[in-house]
């Protein structure tokens, strides 16, 4: 009441002003990070589109190789621009989340498919994912995916021998993500440490493993934003073991793929992670599993199938054994094609096995059938035909963004700014509008508002494209009439992914 206001205490109004002038001071860092990294992400953009794009034109291996690296190491910048700026987001207090429906368990595989490069050769990475977990829980996937990513890399980093595990499993009321390795450990007294921004274990570490301590503030963060937990648990030596708790309601349930009947046998040690996971997955699908830890415990045995990531063994075992056989490898292990020639029938899956793959492979393998998807899997990627409209004035930008496109087989038209594509928009038919906001001329936001007055194009999905990665910004593109949002840099997976929700399949 103002009764009560008035007999406020100097010091709680001086306390007051403190907290908002720190308040202030937070969102004037935001912003000017983000402008910063507004002015760093456009040229990112050029390089890392042209580099991706030169990777996909023939090139011989040694340019090859090393335009990869050129491309890993842009990536990996993108990333540290993004930690960044989303910590800085969390102290401005402006971090939003969204709220739908994603397969998480298949973003766990996808991210440890992509991470599984940087696996040392004695590790084996495994995905475990509990048979009943739901097909889709409820949350924001970009941010659960910065957790699980984070949490990764680190056990990968931090690990030369052994095992390297990702688990999903459900608890009450929402997901357990745990992610456990046989690394180096962490020191009881650096625990809490961790998790400060730009704070690492020891002093050795930067030196031998590289890293800017970011990692590990931004997931805790992130974590407590989505309502949820992040523990810990390590000993020096033995390893470590992250997990996070988060309310993630259950969206769809986990439907079980149609049985598969056979015999499968899998050669391997009991203490692997292939053996944990064949374990939980194959009788479930149907199967006739079993698995043993010596080769002479084969000979003889009714086999349909036999799995197995013991090179040696299966050069030793084929001549023995009739049945075909599944080589699980680890990342880039394939073998050479003579050699394989000489074992078959022969499949090769590599490190991490994802749940689908498995299971395609099981099923074509023993019933000799094409690719039946499981339940919830998305269709393959397809050609689109779609006729863009690329609004954009920086010319490296435009050939980046042609260049995706035209690979994914769309037919793109340019425009170098706003007024051009209205005109553009007169004389010919689009089904998608790419729109860069600032350009010359008229940029992007008055150009979509033209647009949605005009009322002659009122299906026409816009969608903008920007480097500034500020809330305000999606705001302001979505005031003007604009449909969705893509930051630059973007990676063509997105862009795939955008055109495929904006242009409906036709006929
Ligand atoms: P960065 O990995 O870039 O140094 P993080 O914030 O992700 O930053 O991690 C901070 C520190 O925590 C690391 O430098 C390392 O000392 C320690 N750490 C994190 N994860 C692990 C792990 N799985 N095993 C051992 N040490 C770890």
């Amino acid at each position: 009441s103002t009764a009560s206001n008035s007999r406020v205490s100097p010091a709680t109004q001086e306390l007051d002003e403190a907290v908002r002038r720190a308040r202030d001071m937070a969102q004037a860092r935001a912003a000017f990070l983000a402008n910063m990294s507004h002015e760093i992400r456009t040229p990112l953009n050029g390089m890392l589109g042209m580099i991706a794009l030169a990777l996909d034109s023939g090139l011989a291996a040694e340019q090859r190789q090393q335009l990869s690296i050129a491309h890993d190491s842009g990536k990996v910048l993108v990333e540290l621009l993004n930690d960044i700026l989303d910590l800085s987001k969390f102290d401005a207090g402006q971090l939003e989340l969204e709220r739908i429906p994603f397969d998480l368990g298949a973003m766990v595989e996808d991210t440890a498919n992509l991470l599984s490069q940087n696996a040392a050769p004695s590790v084996e990475l495994t995905c475990l994912i509990a048979p009943d977990f739901p097909s889709t829980v409820l949350g924001d996937p970009t941010r659960v995916r910065q957790i699980v990513s984070n949490l990764l890399s680190n056990a990968l980093k931090f690990t030369r021998f052994g095992r390297v595990d990702v688990r999903l499993s459900s608890i009450v009321g929402g997901v357990r993500l745990e992610v456990s390795d046989t690394g180096i450990g962490i020191p009881e007294e650096a625990q809490a440490r961790i998790f400060q921004p730009f704070t690492q274990a020891g002093a050795g570490i930067t030196r031998q493993y590289g890293g800017t301590g970011l990692g590990l503030a931004l997931t805790r963060n992130l974590c407590k934003a989505m309502q949820g937990h992040l523990h810990i648990h390590s000993e020096t030596g033995f390893g470590s073991r992250f997990s996070a708790d988060l309310p993630l309601p259950a969206h769809t349930e986990a439907i079980p793929p149609a049985a598969i009947s056979g015999r499968v046998v899998a050669l391997g040690n009991p203490g692997s992670g292939l053996a944990e996971l064949l374990q939980g997955l194959l009788p479930r699908w149907g199967l006739d599993y079993t698995r043993h830890e010596d080769a002479s415990a084969l000979a003889g045995l009714p086999v349909d199938l036999l799995i197995t990531d013991d090179l040696e063994h299966v050069l030793d075992l084929r001549p023995a054994i009739a049945a075909p056989i599944l080589l699980v490898t680890a990342y880039g292990n394939f073998l050479p094609a003579e050699q394989a020639e000489q074992l078959q029938p022969l499949q090769q899956l590599a490190r991490p096995l994802a749940r689908n793959a498995l299971y395609q492979t099981l099923r074509r393998t023993l019933h000799g059938e094409p690719n039946a998807p499981l339940p919830h899997e998305v269709p393959a990627m397809r050609e689109l035909r779609a006729r863009i409209l690329l609004v954009e004035d920086n010319p490296v930008n435009q050939l980046v963004a042609k260049g995706m496109l035209g690979k994914l087989g769309c037919q793109v038209q340019v425009a170098a700014h706003g007024q051009e594509a209205l005109d553009c928009l007169e004389r010919d038919t689009f089904d998608l509008v790419l729109m860069d906001c600032n350009m010359p001329v008229m940029d992007g936001y008055e150009a979509s508002r033209r647009i949605r007055q005009s009322s002659r194009w009122p299906e026409l999905p816009i969608v903008a494209l920007t480097a500034n990665a500020m809330p305000e910004e999606r705001e302001r593109c979505r005031a003007a009439g604009m449909n969705d949002y893509l930051a630059k840099p973007f990676r063509r997976e997105e862009l795939l992914a955008l055109i495929e929700h904006w242009v409906p399949v036709s006929g």
